[in-house]
């Protein structure tokens, strides 16, 4: 399936819940869901009630949207947390928060997810000092990410690292004046910014 190139705001009216996808203007007053917060579309204000496997459906849709994950790299996701011990559910969320693409954000270094996988793909990024521009490389704690040398005098950079007012979460470690960023310790559910409920995901997997 390829990958959604519409109006982004649409896929957080979907969900009825912000999913941050615009960067800077999803805190401004302008963002479409402080104005219109009912579904895209025709019957987009006639609420239906969903059935279970509606609702299962709609949480795996809202986390994929959220990391913007395609299905099939989704459901690989999935496949893998389940075969690692512990929950599943935690599993999958651990390996989306620790895509390349989902830290870059994390660490303030991309306004949002898509800039950061633009970013990543451009090769501004090094990781342990080598080069690196694969978005959806799951990291592992103690990996160090830097903006490459050339880039970090990009006017971008600059910017992003002036404007620097993102608080990192607490498995990460920032270090703006230097550009670079460290996992110091597994990603946990408390710090993603939205709520999900990936019991409602294992269940629809493992129908
Ligand atoms: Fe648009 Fe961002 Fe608001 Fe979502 S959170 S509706 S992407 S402005």
């Amino acid at each position: 399936m390829a990958r959604y190139t519409g109006p982004v705001c649409r896929l957080c009216r979907r969900e009825g819940l912000k999913l941050f996808l615009k960067g800077d203007r999803c805190y401004t007053d302008k963002c479409a869901i402080g104005r219109r917060n009912y579904a895209p579309g025709q019957h987009g204000q006639n609420s239906k009630k969903l059935s279970n496997y509606g609702t299962q459906l709609r949480e795996k849709q809202k986390v994929r949207k959220y990391y913007g994950v395609l299905e099939g790299q989704f459901s690989e996701y999935y496949k893998m947390a389940d075969k690692m011990s512990g929950k599943s559910g935690d599993n999958l969320l651990r390996l989306l928060e620790l895509r390349f693409d989902n830290v870059i954000y994390r660490l303030g270094f991309a306004t949002s997810r898509a800039e950061a996988r633009q970013l990543v793909v451009h090769g501004h990024f090094t990781i342990n000092g080598k080069k690196a521009d694969i978005p959806s490389m799951i990291l592992k704690v103690g990996d160090e990410i830097q903006v490459k040398e050339k880039s970090q005098s990009s006017a971008k950079f600059k910017g992003l690292i002036e404007n620097h007012k993102k608080t990192a979460p607490q498995w990460l470690q920032v270090d703006p004046d230097n550009f670079t960023g460290r996992i110091i310790g597994e990603p946990v559910k408390e710090d993603i910014e939205i709520p999900i409920e990936e019991h409602l995901i294992v269940e629809l997997y493992s129908k």
